[in-house]
């Protein structure tokens, strides 16, 4: 890996003040030091006649899923739903090791890193070993995780999960949900464990993450929120329409009004995915400052239904993107997938751009960057991006991809989120370090090698 220490010069560059061309940026000890424009390349810069943008936060993942891509495309006897897929699941989590969570994790931090995405918000809830009794380190798998980020670059902000229960009212967990399920007192002891391990890491971030309503009970959710009061808190909410039904019944109550009515929701929260809210819930998501983590390519390869970004956006909304199921991981189709969604339900282009004129690419990826730096506990004193004081979290387009040709401006992000098959990433910074150049990890081929080995033997098994 090179120097985190750096004098990058790039053609053009997307800065919190707008587009910039010949913009020299210093890096010290992984952090931007010094940001210049209008700058002619020195022999001591390290130039690139490339386009580069602020790396993107990738709110929620759940890594170990990358490998059950492709399996479960099979319909099944009744309706195929997010139920029945999480079945399949289970099973799949019935077999994984600790190597396997680790081979499996660090291929998608590599794809991520590919993408755009600098740093990952990893959901992480399979804590035991198979048949449901804690490792002699409670916290074996966090340190998986961060292993898998260390092999890789990315960022981590590591999000610990509470999970009690299988659905609202207590219910006992199925055997399905062993490896995830503790009490309080064992959950702090892992939250400690897995923040000696993060600290591992350069810049590592801790939060807490209480599964959902579903699986967290109203005493459980104010105690894991209480352990780390300042750090992000990140739940599942309102994914699915069981779910707000379910909620109703048990407390007459969706469950985002429940959470805004009998929660501290606020700038740390954020609602992953929030699918199915109405105008009161996102009056008082927006005016409690909190982000909603949303997965459109999950979200459409589950079935969720389509979140309603149209009237959240119009209030000032705030939003990430993540991964989620890791089904398949690109930053620029969850953008697009995000629109897309958009168009197909109001039957109109350009839903999501902020006001007449203003590009539909530009106005996601703003969104997007700002919305992911707050979720994930990265949350600058100064504007995001690339600016000093921000980690030097940096990714190029290359301007001779077929897609970006005669492109510039916000063309250059209409064009990429919207206009090609290829990647036209080319390299990507993490903390001063270049770990993907020409669009491929610098690790790849060994990453690839482990993972092959475990999803191998997992299909065997
Ligand atoms: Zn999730």
């Amino acid at each position: 890996m090179t120097s985190r220490d750096a004098r990058l010069w790039f053609e053009v560059a997307l800065l919190p003040s707008g587009w910039a061309r010949s913009v020299r940026v210093r890096v010290r000890d992984g952090w931007i030091a010094e940001v210049e424009h209008d700058v002619t390349a020195s022999d001591d810069d390290e130039r690139h006649h490339a386009i580069a943008l602020p790396g993107l936060a990738n709110v929620h993942s759940h890594g170990f899923q990358r490998a059950m891509a492709g399996l479960t495309g099979q319909r099944g006897p009744e309706n195929d739903n997010f139920w029945t897929w999480r079945e399949v699941m289970y099973h799949f989590v019935g077999r994984l090791g600790p190597d396997d969570v680790q081979a499996i994790s660090a291929l998608a931090f590599v794809e991520m890193l590919e993408s755009g995405f600098t740093r990952v918000g990893e959901f992480h809830y399979v804590h035991h070993a198979v048949d449901g009794r804690p490792y002699d380190d409670v916290g074996e798998l966090a340190a998986q995780v961060v292993a898998a980020a260390e092999q890789t670059g990315i960022g981590l902000t590591l999000l610990p999960v509470f999970y009690a229960h299988a659905s609202f009212g207590e219910l006992p967990p199925s055997p399905g949900q062993r490896r995830f399920v503790c009490g309080l007192d064992d959950f702090e002891r892992l939250l400690d464990a897995a923040e000696q391990h993060a600290r591992r890491l350069p810049d590592a971030v801790v939060g807490v993450a209480p599964h959902s309503l579903r699986a967290v009970n109203p005493r459980e959710l104010a105690a894991v929120a209480a352990l780390r009061p300042h750090a992000p808190l990140h739940i599942h909410a309102a994914e699915q329409v069981r779910e707000v039904e379910d909620c109703v019944a048990w407390s007459g109550q969706r469950p985002v009004a429940w959470l805004l009515d009998h929660a501290d929701v606020d700038a740390r929260w954020c609602l992953v995915h929030a699918t199915h809210i109405d105008d009161a819930e996102i009056r008082g998501i927006v005016d409690r400052g909190a982000v909603v983590g949303l997965c459109p390519v999950t979200e459409s390869d589950l079935g969720d239904g389509i979140f309603p970004a149209l009237p959240y956006t119009a209030r000032g909304g705030r939003f990430g993107i993540g991964t989620d199921s890791n089904v398949m991981i690109d930053a620029a189709v969850e953008l697009r997938t995000l629109e897309y969604g958009q168009r197909l339900l109001h039957r109109s282009r350009n839903v999501l751009a902020s006001r007449t004129g203003a590009s539909t690419g530009r106005t996601l990826f703003d969104a997007a960057l700002a919305g992911g730096a707050q979720a994930v506990g990265r949350r600058a004193s100064g504007p995001t991006g690339i600016s000093p004081g921000e980690p030097a979290d940096v990714f190029t387009l290359d301007p001779t991809h077929v897609g970006l040709i005669g492109r510039s401006g916000d063309a250059i992000l209409d064009s990429w989120i919207f206009g090609t098959r290829s990647s036209p990433v080319d390299r990507v910074w993490r903390h001063g370090h270049c770990v993907v150049r020409r669009g491929r990890h610098v690790a790849r081929d060994a990453v690839e090698s482990r993972f092959k080995v475990a999803v191998q033997r997992l299909a065997s098994n």
